[in-house]
């Protein structure tokens, strides 16, 4: 129960980023709640170690720190994931530096916040960009440098040695960091190849490969969704069963490329001549069907008289330069009229169709 209402919440917080940012905006939020709780347990380390003068000091710089933070959370639940990054990679980076320049022991001597540096440049190569952190880095170790050549006291530690030591730490998170960000860059890149290659081949598992209209078993599907559709609004619902008249004489007489090619122009003009909440499906060989939601027999009757009267006037490539002509038959059902099933609508058609081929073909029929 617990455990899906934090699926539940995770999974509202991913939808208020964009989806190529989701993951990293999940990866921040734990990281910033990780920084809160490690800035309370400092804050409370702090109250039991004698810092003498410098406890009022450490625990404004924690609390503001700690503040920073959390304006920073605020921003990543309100989906705002640049904001939040700059909010808390500010806090990782301004910590040691106010330490080192606002504390006057650590000028007079206390190497110790300087070695937080290699900690903020660790933790900038897990939220920024390797170009950023490389920047950031620089600046860093410049001024590291400049802030021990210009106190006197720092001056007396080893402090070859320190910069060094900062720097070795600091490059093997680096380092680390640009590994795991490139290692995670790469299985986002193949997660969103995987997405596109499945609705790819879910395409290719509903498409006709020769014309690119929807399949039947897509169309079957999509027919029973359509009529419950229809039955649950109580609205009108048609189908329309189209046939190429003579097909197979064009094959004969002008060979099947031909034959290919007037089935892709039928279909292209039946997929650009119908309207968005339309199906046009192969039904098989020279068979076409559509599926009208929303539409009367009366309406579905025009609108297959149009089909055929454009087809009718259309000029098909046949060979150099040459033309012919092609006709359809159709065969139009509706629900109610015709029945509520798919099996009753699909049958309709078909025997309107078989009419309309015997009545003489290049005609529209339905079955009163
Ligand atoms: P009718 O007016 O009665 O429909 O006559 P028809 O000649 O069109 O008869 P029918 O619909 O039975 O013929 C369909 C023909 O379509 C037979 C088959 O060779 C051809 N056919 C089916 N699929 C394809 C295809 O993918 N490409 C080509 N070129 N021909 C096809
Ligand atoms: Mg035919």
């Amino acid at each position: 129960m617990k455990f899906d209402k934090i699926r539940l919440f995770l999974q509202t917080f991913q939808n208020r980023h964009a989806s190529d940012k989701a993951r990293s905006a999940v990866n921040l939020l734990i990281f910033q709640l990780i920084y809160l709780v490690l800035i309370t347990i400092t804050m409370g380390v702090c109250l039991f170690v004698d810092r003498g003068g410098r406890l009022a000091f450490y625990l404004l710089l924690l609390g503001g720190l700690g503040l920073s933070v959390a304006a920073g959370l605020a921003f990543n639940l309100h989906g705002s994931y640049r904001v939040s990054t700059m909010f808390t990679a500010a806090c990782m980076i301004f910590g040691p530096w106010l330490s080192i320049l606002l504390d006057p022991n650590v000028l007079a001597g206390d190497f110790v916040p300087l070695i937080y540096v290699g900690m903020s440049i660790q933790l900038c190569s897990i939220l920024l960009n390797e170009r950023v952190t490389i920047i950031l880095a620089t600046i860093q170790f410049g001024g590291l440098i400049a802030a021990i050549l210009l106190s006197p006291a720092l001056r007396t530690i080893n402090w070859p040695s320190l910069v060094l030591f900062v720097v070795f730490t600091a490059v093997i998170g680096v380092l680390y960091g640009f590994s795991n960000n490139r290692q995670l860059r790469e299985i986002e890149k193949q997660r969103n190849q995987l997405m596109i290659d499945e609705t790819q081949l879910r395409e290719l598992t509903v498409r006709d490969p020769l014309t690119g209209l929807f399949n039947r078993r897509y169309m079957e599907e999509t027919l029973d969704r359509e009529i419950q559709r229809a039955v649950r609004k109580q609205q009108p619902l048609s189908v329309i069963m189209a046939d190429i008249d003579c097909f197979k004489g064009i094959n004969d007489s002008v060979g099947h490329v031909v034959g290919d090619k007037t089935l892709i122009k039928v279909s292209d003009y039946l997929m650009n001549n119908i309207r968005a909440s339309d199906v046009a499906c192969r039904y098989g060989g020279d068979e076409f069907f559509l599926i009208l939601p929303d539409c009367t027999l009366e309406e579905g009757l025009r609108r297959a008289n149009t089909l055929r009267q454009e087809v009718e006037i259309m000029l098909f490539e046949k060979e150099q330069g040459e033309k012919l002509s092609v006709t359809l038959s159709f065969g139009v059902a509706a629900l109610p009229d015709n029945g509520m099933t798919r099996e009753a609508l699909i049958g309709a058609a078909d025997s309107a169709l078989y009419s309309a081929k015997r009545a003489g073909r290049n005609r529209v029929n339905c079955e009163r």
